[in-house]
């Protein structure tokens, strides 16, 4: 097992694998930028190493700065947490070369998956279904033939995309040239690759995503899905599991493919495997390689361990279940909560003047937050997670209603408000909503 793990990361999922460094009796070492002295991760990690200024590009992405804090602490893993480095193959593969342990998988899997294009074809390969599309818009004109045969709307999409950057939806022949040019653009300035690629646009999908675990003996195992439907500008809000709309028997059939898909390629570590669904069929959008925001859901209703099984199979363990062993008991839903202007989502840093968390039975809180912190502006806006674990949906929701009414964070604008008129509208009650909802209910 590792001695001392390098968190690559802040914020609550810093917090979250410290903890489970803690529990696995691992030494963790935070690093942070100039702006984040202060921060919770820092204060209970058991060393902690500046790496660089505020913005992020010098700091939490600074690769030399951070191989530097591995290489005078002594660490001998480092985890990368979501965003920042975590899906980033060129780190990965130095890591690999230095000796250092990455956790998460191999860097050829980070890199196929990172390109949609070739993600979508490993996939295809491996009889998994895609949605209708272009493999790679190389002219116009593929575009318009491609329209004239199949119908609008059709939806283009970044190759390096993420977070939903990059994609325009074209609903008539005037809109192809411009949606195309801006997508180009868009994906250009983003992800510095204008390759983008087209799918037919779905009208009403959920977006569910399957969890895989694998380890370095190619043993695989899924732990069933998360509805990720509840998005603003494709991005998640509210996320549950199981999904109120699948039965028992697809659940088994969509996890299985999933395995046979990570076990033709030799896959190590987490991943997450995302579908769009519609009319019960699944359609593959996109593989994420890493350890996800919504993780603790599947926790609740599995009872595994995420973060520290991730840790586990880096070190060469097995995978300490079989498919059999797992069960998906009860029903666990998760708020994101942003320092946010709810209604413009305008990002509202500052300093937290009053901080009081929910708790009870099936309550769980994942944050860094703490009376007295100043939220900095150069990250992301997300401050804490809410999560409810109840033996049906039901109560669920109603710890999740109780939980966002004793949550109390002032000084800074927030979304516990927004969460709330989410969980009393009848679609979402209902379990029968689509990624459509954020734009049909009148919540924001
Ligand atoms: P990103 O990596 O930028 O998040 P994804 O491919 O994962 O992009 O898609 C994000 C969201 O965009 C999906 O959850 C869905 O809401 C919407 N979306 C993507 N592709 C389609 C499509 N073909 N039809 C309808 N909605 C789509």
């Amino acid at each position: 097992m590792f001695k001392k793990i390098l968190i690559a990361n802040r914020g609550e999922i810093a917090l979250r694998i410290l903890r489970a460094c803690r529990e696995l009796d691992i030494k963790t070492v935070a690093i942070h930028s100039e702006a984040d002295a202060e921060a919770m991760h820092v204060r209970l990690a058991d060393e902690s190493v500046c790496v660089g200024p505020a913005p992020a590009k010098n700091s939490y992405l600074n690769i030399p700065s951070i191989i530097t804090a591995a290489t005078i602490t002594n660490s001998d893993a480092i985890h990368p947490g979501y965003g920042f480095l975590s899906e980033n193959y060129k780190f990965a593969k130095i890591l690999e070369e230095h000796g250092y342990k990455f956790i998460g998988p191999k860097s050829k899997h980070i890199e196929i998956m990172g390109n949609k294009i070739i993600a979508k074809e490993t996939m295809k390969n491996m009889e998994i279904p895609l949605i209708p599309g272009i493999k790679e818009i190389k002219s116009d004109k593929q575009v318009y033939d491609f329209v004239e045969k199949n119908g609008y709307p059709v939806i283009v999409k970044a190759a390096s995309g993420g977070g939903g950057k990059g994609m325009k939806i074209i609903r008539k022949e005037s809109e192809i040239k411009e949606s195309l040019l801006l997508a180009k653009k868009e994906s250009k300035n983003a992800f510095n690759d204008d390759t983008i690629y087209l799918e037919k646009f779905l009208e009403k999908p959920k977006h569910i995503e399957i969890q895989i675990i694998a380890d370095q003996f190619n043993n695989v195992i899924h732990l069933g899905e998360r509805d990720c439907s509840i998005q603003r500008s494709h991005q998640k809000i509210i996320e549950e599991s199981p999904s109120s709309i699948l039965s028992e028997q697809q659940r088994k059939k969509i996890g299985e493919i999933s395995v046979n898909a990570i076990k033709s390629i030799g896959y190590e570590g987490l991943g997450t495997i995302e579908f769009l669904y519609e009319n019960d069929s699944f359609y593959f959008i996109e593989m994420n390689t890493r350890l996800q925001v919504e993780h603790p859901v599947t926790e609740m209703v599995t009872g595994v361990d995420l973060v520290k099984e991730q840790i586990r199979i880096a070190a060469g363990s097995k995978l300490s279940w079989k498919q059999n062993d797992i069960n998906i008991n009860g029903h666990s839903i998760e708020c994101r909560i942003n320092a946010e202007n709810p209604k413009t989502f305008k990002p509202s840093p500052g300093k937290i003047t009053q901080y009081h968390q929910p708790g009870g039975l099936g309550i769980r809180v994942e944050s860094a937050l703490f009376q007295g912190y100043s939220i900095p502006p150069h990250y992301d806006s997300m401050i804490a997670k809410l999560i409810t674990y109840g033996k049906n949906r039901d109560e669920s929701i109603l710890k999740m209603k109780k939980a966002l009414e004793e949550y109390v964070i002032m000084g800074i604008e927030n979304t516990i408000q927004l969460n709330q008129d989410i969980l009393k509208s009848e679609d979402f009650v209902s379990g029968k909503y689509n990624v459509n909802f954020m734009n049909e209910q009148k919540v924001n």
